[in-house]
């Protein structure tokens, strides 16, 4: 299949690309290159653009003669879409209803979400299963939750085959040791953590330790990035037109930021100094993913299932490339 890959440039989606070639597709990547990285991906399939260009969109899918679209071009810093909702609403809403406008008005019906585990806000019950009640506590989940709304009534409407992933904590790099994750400003946990052995920053600051678990820290299922990838790719596979797929992606596994720190510790040899400080807003105690539903739709599941394995995959990519792509 054709597939365009919005946000194909970025730490998910250059992986996306990678999992899409080897399954025999044939990947093309749109990208604004705001957070994306020119280096992630073949210079001769990188589209620039922007999904609030309606424009661009159109060039891009009529370039390619996508038959689907996986999409990954969203904003998601929690603290952000607080402070600055009008740029989630715009990107995260808007930009992918013109997307899914520019499919429609092609007949392109496969769409590949990238969901989010913040759309369950603070869950009833861990392992969450999608049954879990939907009731985000910030504006980022808010804009992903609005987009599986109108991807239910898109596909019931105009006949669209669509899934939406909900990702739990996507961690790792790609086996060949050739992308990874580089974000700036960086926010995730990992990467700060390596950050630290690689002398980058003098320590981690751990956020809250009088949660209701059993270290006081906040648990998290980190589930490896091409284990995300690969999900995607079956599920493109497996659309029907007319019918919206929900699947948490996620290894089933959680861990404590202490965990985390003490795996990163004895994977890369360093001391990683370690502070205590406040609990950060929007932080659920617990998320750890019921990914039974995707075993049973994609017969999937998670081949990196504990924490030492992807800190082991991670590391591999920021000793090696201790600046990210250097752009
Ligand atoms: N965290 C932390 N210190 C940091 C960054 C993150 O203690 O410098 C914690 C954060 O509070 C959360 C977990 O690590 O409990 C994972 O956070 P991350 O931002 O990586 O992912 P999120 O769960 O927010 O998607």
């Amino acid at each position: 299949m054709k597939v365009l890959v919005v946000g194909g440039a970025g730490y998910i989606g250059s992986h996306a690309v990678r999992a899409l070639e080897d399954a025999g597709h044939e990947a093309w990547v749109l990208d604004n290159l705001y957070q994306g990285h020119r280096a992630a991906v073949p210079a001769d399939r990188l589209i620039e653009g922007d999904l609030l260009n309606p424009a661009d969109l159109a060039a891009a899918l009529d370039k390619t003669g996508a038959e689907a679209v996986m999409h990954f071009a969203a904003l998601a810093l929690v603290g952000e879409s607080v402070t600055n909702p009008a740029k989630y609403y715009l990107n995260n809403v808007v930009g992918t209803i013109n997307l899914l406008e520019a499919m429609r008005e092609r007949g392109i019906w496969r769409f590949v979400f990238s969901s989010t585990c913040a759309t369950y806000g603070v869950p009833d019950k861990v392992p969450i299963d999608e049954s879990e009640k939907q009731l985000p506590i910030n504006p980022y989940g808010d804009t992903k939750l609005a987009i599986e709304k109108a991807l239910d009534a898109y596909c019931t409407a105009y006949n669209m085959g669509a899934v939406a992933l909900r990702y739990f904590n996507a961690a790792g790099s790609h086996h060949s040791g050739e992308i990874g994750e580089d974000h700036d400003p960086e926010s995730h946990l990992i990467p700060i953590v390596l950050q630290v052995a690689l002398g980058q920053r003098e320590h981690v600051t751990i956020f809250g330790d009088d949660y209701p678990t059993p270290d006081g820290t906040c648990i998290r299922d980190y589930i490896h990035v091409e284990d995300l990838c690969s999900a995607h790719v079956a599920a493109l596979e497996r659309l029907k037109q007319g019918e919206l797929m929900k699947l948490n992606l996620g290894t089933g596994n959680g861990f404590s930021v202490k965990q985390v720190i003490d795996a990163c510790r004895k994977i890369t040899g360093h001391e990683i100094p370690a502070m205590m400080g406040e609990r950060r807003p929007g932080d659920p105690a617990e998320l750890v993913a019921n990914a039974s539903k995707a075993l049973e739709v994609l017969d999937w599941k998670a081949k990196y299932t504990t924490v030492d394995e992807v800190v082991e995959s991670a590391w591999k990519w920021h000793k090696d490339h201790p600046n990210g792509y250097g752009d």
